[in-house]
C-alpha cells in the first residue's frame, strides 16, 4: 500500500464497520398491558439500504419505529443503533443523543404554525445541538432546495399544502443530519394530488445513500424503493428479504395474501 491508498483507506469505513448493520433488532418482545405487541421480532438495517416494513394496521410496524428512536422500551431483547444499546439507555441526555442520530417523520408533521419554514429548520439544529445560526440557515436553506421548496423559505406552515408541509417536516429531520430516518406513514393523511411530490422527495434520499426505514401503505413504492421488505402481523415478521422474493415470489401465503389485497 503506498502513502496515498494508506491515506484513503483511513477514510473508509473497515470492511467489519460497513458489514455491520446500522440497526439490529433482536427478540424484541413489548406488551401494553396484556396486549402483547411484539412477539419477537429481528430487523436488520444496513448502512445506505431503504428497508420498508409492510403489514396490516396494528400489526406493529410503528411500534417497531418507537422502539428504534428510544421512544418505547422493549420488555426483552436487544435493540442496536450503530454501537448504541438503545433499549439500555436510561437517561433524558442519553435518549436526546439517540435521538439526534434518528431523524423520524409521522404522519402529522406538527410544524410550529408561528414559525416560518427557515425557522422551523434552523430551530432544532440551533437550540438541541448548538450550531451556530449562519450554519445552521445555510444548511436549512440547502435542504429546502433539497425538498424543492426554496422559494417557500418565508412562508408560514398554514401558507403551504399538505404535501409541501410533510417536505418541510422531512427537511426539518434531516437538519439535525441524523444517520438514519424513519418514515412512518407519511401520505396517510395527504391529497392524493400531493402524495407523489413527498414520495420523490423520499426517492431522491434513497438515491443518495441515505439509511432509510419506512412504514407504507404504498405498496408500489416499497417495491420500487426498498432492499429489504419485511412483512408484520400480530406482532411478527412473518417474512423478510429482498423486493424481489416478497413481491415477487412471497414464501409465505400470509405474505400473499395481503399483497394480493393491497396491490
Ligand atoms: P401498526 O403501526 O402496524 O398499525 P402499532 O404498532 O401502532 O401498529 O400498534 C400495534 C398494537 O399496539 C395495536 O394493537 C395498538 O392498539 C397497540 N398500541 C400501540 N400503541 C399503544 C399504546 N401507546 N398503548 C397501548 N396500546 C398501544
Ligand atoms: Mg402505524
Amino acid at each position: 500500500m503506498n502513502a496515498t491508498e494508506s491515506f484513503l483507506s483511513t477514510l473508509l469505513a473497515t470492511p467489519a464497520e460497513a458489514a455491520a448493520p446500522l440497526v439490529q433488532l433482536n427478540n424484541v418482545h413489548l406488551a401494553f398491558g396484556d396486549n402483547q405487541v411484539l412477539q419477537g421480532i429481528d430487523v436488520e438495517v444496513r448502512r445506505g439500504q431503504a428497508v420498508s416494513i409492510i403489514g396490516p394496521s396494528g400489526s406493529g410496524k410503528s411500534t417497531i419505529l418507537r422502539c428504534i428512536t428510544g421512544l418505547l422500551r422493549p420488555q426483552s431483547g436487544a435493540i442496536t443503533v450503530g454501537e448504541t444499546r438503545v433499549d439500555a439507555l436510561r437517561t433524558e441526555a442519553e435518549l436526546i443523543a439517540l435521538r439526534k442520530r434518528v431523524g423520524f417523520v409521522f404522519q402529522q408533521y406538527n410544524l410550529f404554525p408561528h414559525l416560518t419554514v427557515l425557522q422551523n429548520l434552523v430551530i432544532a439544529p440551533t437550540r438541541v445541538i448548538g450550531r451556530d445560526h449562519a450554519t445552521a440557515e445555510r444548511d436549512a436553506r440547502a435542504l429546502l432546495d433539497k425538498v424543492r421548496l426554496g422559494h417557500k423559505a418565508d412562508a408560514y406552515p398554514g401558507e403551504l399544502s399538505g404535501g409541501q408541509q410533510q417536505r418541510v417536516a422531512i427537511a426539518r429531520a434531516l437538519a439535525m443530519r441524523p444517520e438514519l430516518i424513519l418514515f412512518d406513514e407519511v401520505t396517510s393523511a395527504l391529497d392524493p394530488e400531493t402524495v407523489g411530490e413527498v414520495l420523490t422527495v423520499i426517492r431522491d434520499l434513497v438515491d443518495d445513500g441515505m439509511t432509510c426505514v419506512l412504514v407504507t401503505h404504498e405498496m408500489r413504492f416499497a417495491e420500487e424503493i426498498s432492499d429489504q421488505v419485511y412483512f408484520t402481523e400480530a406482532g411478527r415478521i412473518v417474512e423478510h428479504g429482498p423486493v424481489s422474493q416478497i413481491f415477487g415470489q412471497p414464501r409465505s401465503e400470509r405474505t400473499r395474501a395481503f399483497l394480493q389485497r393491497a396491490l
